[in-house]
Order: structure tokens, then sequence, then C-alpha cells
């Protein structure tokens, strides 16, 4: 399975498995820094950077944001 960047620590270290498949959710962890976030498959959108429907809210314990696996956007809203 491919890494993503983490939006954390900005390593190539970041992966997905999903947790329950009726709740919609997707766990999100670094294997590097430890940093977890979930996201809502939902929310998925268009990125206003790279035009990519790959932009996905992820949550974690501290706040939600805007995150693209495309092209590694965040945008806090
Ligand atoms: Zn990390
Ligand atoms: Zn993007």
């Amino acid at each position: 399975m491919a890494t993503q960047i983490c939006p954390k620590c900005k390593k190539d270290s970041f992966s997905w498995h999903i947790d329950d498949e009726r709740s919609g959710l997707t766990d999100w962890s670094c294997y590097r820094c430890g940093y977890q976030a979930k996201e809502n498959e939902k929310d998925e959108s268009f990125c206003d950077n790279c035009s990519k429907k790959m932009r996905s809210r992820l949550k974690d314990i501290e706040t939600e944001y805007w995150w693209c696996s495309g092209c590694n956007k965040i945008t806090q809203e």
C-alpha cells in the first residue's frame, strides 16, 4: 500500500486502514511520528489547488481540516 505525506512531520509515512466499513471512517496514522487522524469518506471533495477529487476532511484530537492526498495541501477551515 502506498504511503502519503504526513500532515504533521511531512515524511512519506502516512497510511490508512478502514476501521469500520459501516461507519465510513478511515483511520490514518503515521508510523514515524505517531500522528493519527480520522477521515470521513463522505466529505471527499475537489481540491482547489490541484483540481482532483482527492480532498478529504481529516479530524484529529485537536482540530479538523481539509487535506488533499493528491498534492498534500492543508486548508484550515
Ligand atoms: Zn508523521
Ligand atoms: Zn490537491
